[in-house]
């Protein structure tokens, strides 16, 4: 890199998970000594800046910045000087903010990986193809730093340096018990979220990808799994981002798949708004205006980050992993558990937030330390689990390893 470390940590976005990030950082004053919140809106940025202020009596920096304009990223960045950035926007942004941090030698990490507004698909090869650039450079770009992708991506490595000598069967569950009190809201950004949720399932099965309907269609895959702390929910098989590198860098895997809890509401709204066409992601003109239906949707749903003043319940996120150790088969399922209430008393919004933002901090925390480096570009798994696993259990994201039956190749 070519400025010394200053331990200085910019952070783009000022949404649910930017807020929690920020909390975090600012805990831990000793990692991050200056802080820059920079976000298209700025209001977003100061309310952050108050929050941090009011609870921690610290003064953080604030700045307003279209990250989709590289030139504006890079003077920010060459004015701030940050050792890392933090790209907590959307993952529209991954790439532009990802070619500021190459332009001006700075290590980058994300949640979430790119996806292009005019194509909802979402893979990293855009992102890998930096490797060679980020190499090249001397720094490292570390992707999918939330919970899933990201936390899970760690347990399976744990799981691969600690339990098992080679994995076989991968689930990751994701369990969102919690009520927010609204009829309808997405937990994260409504259109990433929507993009996500309706497009077609994959998972690994044998070496290679099998299709299944999405969540909301007739023939879509789903099983009543019966959760630590929350009892039983509805479980619908997801393709989730964190498969496509776990499939590749986990030796051994047999199959490997994505579960995602849905209330029937849910899926009714959603399946309404779909049918009418209000999650269409293209231009429709409307009154001499064009008007993307997705962007309007988006425009009348709750902000994510508010949820948390009436959201009560808990998230239990975790992995079902079977697979071999000295020659007998055996079953982990690990995860963990965060209360929605406790997560809104702390940063002022809500367990998917937190449970993104924790490990955002902690994987900035690890490379600003040193404990993790590198160069080039790298997935949540090709890292030491050790330190974030450690640290997730200080910084407020408990797991617990327990036995358990393995799950059935059909539901
Ligand atoms: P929000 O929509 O609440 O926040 C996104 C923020 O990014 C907003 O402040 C938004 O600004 C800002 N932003 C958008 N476009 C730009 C731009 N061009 N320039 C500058 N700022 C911009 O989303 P969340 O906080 O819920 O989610 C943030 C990220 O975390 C997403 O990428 C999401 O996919 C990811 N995520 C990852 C999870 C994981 O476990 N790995 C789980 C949940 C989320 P404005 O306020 O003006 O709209």
């Amino acid at each position: 890199m070519g400025n010394t470390k200053k331990n200085r940590i910019m952070v783009i976005g000022a949404g649910g998970v930017a807020t929690v990030a920020v909390h975090k950082c600012a805990q831990v004053p000793h990692v991050f000594n200056e802080i820059l919140v920079a976000s298209r809106t700025l209001s977003k940025c100061e309310a952050i800046q108050r929050a941090i202020r009011k609870k921690y009596n610290r003064e953080i920096q604030i700045s307003q910045v279209d990250a989709d304009n590289v030139p504006e990223l890079m003077m920010l960045i060459e004015k701030f000087k940050p050792d890392i950035v933090l790209n907590l926007a959307l993952p529209y942004q991954d790439l532009h903010i990802m070619d500021a941090c190459y332009a001006t030698g700075v290590h980058y990490i994300d949640t979430a990986n790119y996806e292009s507004p005019d194509n909802p698909h979402f893979e990293y090869s855009w992102q890998w193809a930096y490797q060679g650039r980020f190499k090249e450079k001397g720094i490292m770009a570390v992707l999918g730093c939330g919970f899933d992708p990201g936390v899970t991506n760690i347990f399976t490595a744990y799981a691969q340096k600690h339990i098992f000598d080679e994995i076989h069967y991968l689930d990751i569950l994701d369990c969102n018990a919690g009520n927010h009190g609204h009829p309808f809201a997405t937990n994260f950004n409504p259109e990433i979220n929507i993009r996500e949720v309706t497009q077609v399932v994959r998972h690994w099965k044998k070496g290679r990808w099998i299709e299944t309907p999405p969540i909301i269609e007739e023939g879509s895959i789903h099983f009543t799994f019966d959760y630590p702390v929350v009892g039983k929910k509805e479980s619908y098989l997801l393709y989730h981002e964190e498969l496509e590198s776990l499939v590749l860098h986990i030796k051994g895997l047999k199959r490997a798949r994505f579960w995602m809890t849905f209330s029937d509401n849910y899926l009714t709204h959603l399946r309404v708004l779909k049918n009418i066409g209000m999650t269409r992601i293209d231009g429709v003109e409307y009154e001499g205006h064009t008007v993307v239906p997705i962007k309007f949707l988006k425009a009348l749903l709750p902000e994510p980050a508010s949820l948390g003043t009436m959201y009560k319940g808990k998230t239990v996120i975790g992995n079902i992993m079977t697979g071999v150790k000295d020659g007998k088969t055996m079953t982990r399922y690990i995860y963990n558990v965060c209360d929605h209430e406790e997560a809104f008393k702390e940063t002022g919004t809500q367990a998917i937030a937190y449970t993104t933002g924790v490990p955002a901090m902690i994987g900035a925390m690890l490379v600003m330390t040193g404990v993790w480096k590198g160069t080039g570009v790298y997935n949540m798994e090709q890292l030491d689990p050790d330190p974030f696993m450690e640290a997730l259990n200080k910084y407020g994201l408990p797991w617990q390893v327990v036995k358990h039956e393995p799950l059935p190749d059909t539901m």
